[in-house]
Parts: structure tokens; sequence; C-alpha cells
């Protein structure tokens, strides 16, 4: 384009009369700039518009967004307050079950006290929620740790249980109590360490607690004896049998069939001989009968 003016020729439809005009450079130069920059202009516009439309879209959707999960947090506080209230109630059991057991007070937990209704700003509700959360999880950890000791206190107290003699090793009829008597031997006072009771031959004895046999064997003046270690410091002995049914070794439950009733060993009589020991010391078994 080295020219430095265009004509325009304007013919108009069914005329002969052709309008000239005569244009300098700068002139087409100008117009076609403009034309430029107002298609530019006009694309931004539109470009702007159609981002503001969609962006509004984007809004509404994201403002019923927030109103479902603002329902939902509202739900979700509630469903932690009634997690709470179940904990203070678990915590309450706790506490009685521990003083039935004679165990110290439980922990106490932050439990009790929270709560409250929901804040309006989101970021403290969900730091309030967390922190909700937080305390419950903390509380469930106590009431496990209490339930564990408390499971420990009973098996304790089941096995003392058992290991402790309780009732008859025999039935039949006593003849001789614990402590000092003249013997029926020598004549001269002496410690009695059990409890004599008569039966007739045969009559089963049976262990007092659980149990495990320490000894079965024929010992000088026992005679037939079986001792039944049951652990905690307690040993039972039954004495002048006239037949042993259990081994060194032998695990036996309370009830468990020892011995038969007999004359063994120094003994003026059928009858079986049962003392019961703690820690080696010599107790009386009626108490423990
Ligand atoms: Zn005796």
């Amino acid at each position: 384009m080295s020219a430095k003016r265009f004509t325009l020729l304007v013919i108009p439809e069914g005329s002969h009369r052709v309008r000239r005009f005569t244009l300098p450079r700068r002139w087409i130069s100008l117009a076609i700039s403009c034309s430029i920059l107002l298609f530019l202009g006009t694309g931004a516009l539109l470009f702007d518009y159609v981002r503001t439309h969609v962006d509004r879209q984007e809004l509404q959707r994201l403002r019923a967004e927030s109103r479902s999960q603002q329902q939902e947090i509202g739900r979700l506080c509630a469903n932690i307050e009634d997690l709470r209230k179940e904990m203070v109630v678990l915590a309450q059991n706790d506490a009685k079950v521990r003083v039935l057991a004679q165990l110290s007070g439980p922990r106490p937990d932050a439990l009790n006290g929270m709560g409250g209704a929901p804040e309006d700003d989101a970021a403290t509700e969900f730091s309030e929620l967390q922190r909700q959360i937080d305390q419950i999880r903390e509380a469930i950890e106590l009431r496990r740790e209490s339930q564990e000791e408390v499971q420990g206190f009973l098996n304790d107290q089941r096995s003392l249980m058992a290991a402790k003699p309780n009732g008859w090793p025999v039935k039949g009829w006593v003849t001789s109590n614990f402590g000092m008597r003249n013997s029926p031997f020598t004549g001269k006072r002496k410690m009695h360490e059990g409890l004599d009771i008569a039966a007739s031959t045969g009559t089963a004895v049976i262990a007092t607690a659980d149990g495990i046999v320490s000894r079965a064997e024929t010992a000088p003046g026992y005679g037939k004896m079986v001792v039944i270690d049951h652990g905690y410091g307690f040993k039972t002995l039954y004495a002048h049998n006239s037949k042993l049914l259990v081994k060194v070794g032998q695990r036996v439950k309370r009830g468990d069939k020892v011995a038969a009733v007999g004359n063994t060993g120094t003994s003026t009589g059928t009858h079986l001989h049962y003392e019961v020991r703690l820690n080696g010391v010599p107790l009386n078994p009626k108490k423990y009968i």
C-alpha cells in the first residue's frame, strides 16, 4: 500500500449517479484500527458477560450447597450431642460398677458441661465440632481402660474364689476338731492340724477348690494322701485314704473326686483327715466349710 490516497466509489442500485469519495490513507488505517478495537472490545465485553453469567450460576449453586451443608452440620451437631449424652450415661454406669468392685473412682473426663448450640461462624463451628469429637474419643478411651481394670478385678476375684477352699471334702460326721487335743496314740497334748471326718470306706473325697495336685503318695502317719495347691497361698490335704484317684500335676476342679475314704497311716478308724493351709500355716478347716 504505497498509495497516499484511496478512492471509494459508491454506486446506488437503480441510479446512474456514482458517488466518489477520496480518502487519505491515514483515514483508512484509522478506520481499520477502530474496527479492530471495536471488535476486540465487543469480544471482551461478550466474554465478560458470559463469564459473569457462568459465575452467577456457580454462585447460586454454591449458595444452595452451603445451605445444605449448614443443615448437614446442624444434624451432625445433634448426633454428636446424642453421643455425648450416651457417653455421660456410660461414665455414670462405669462409676457405679467401680464402686461395686471397690475400685478407685474413674478418671474424670471432660464430657460433663460441654456442648451447647452450634455457632454461626463456620470455622468456629468446625473447631467446636472437632473439640467435641476429641473429647468423646478421650472419654471412650477412659471407659475402655476402666472396663479392662474392672475385668481384671473380676478375673482375680473369680480365681481367688475358685482357689479358696469351700465346702465339705466328704459326706460324714466330725469326730475330731482342729486344735490342741490329747493324742489318741500317745495320750500327750498335741496340736491337731486338721479336721477328722468319719465316713465309710470308699466314700468319695472331693477337692474343696480348684487347683493342681502337688502330692499324691503314701506318707508316714498320713497314709495315702493327696495335697492340692490352689494358688494364692492355699493348700488342702486329704489323708488316711484307701485309694488315690489323682496324679501329681493333675489339674482339679472344686468337686472333683480325688480319693476314697480309708484307714491308712496312723489312724484309729475309717475317716478323712482334712487340712487347710495358708502359706504353710494350718488353719481351722471349719472356717472354710
Ligand atoms: Zn486328723
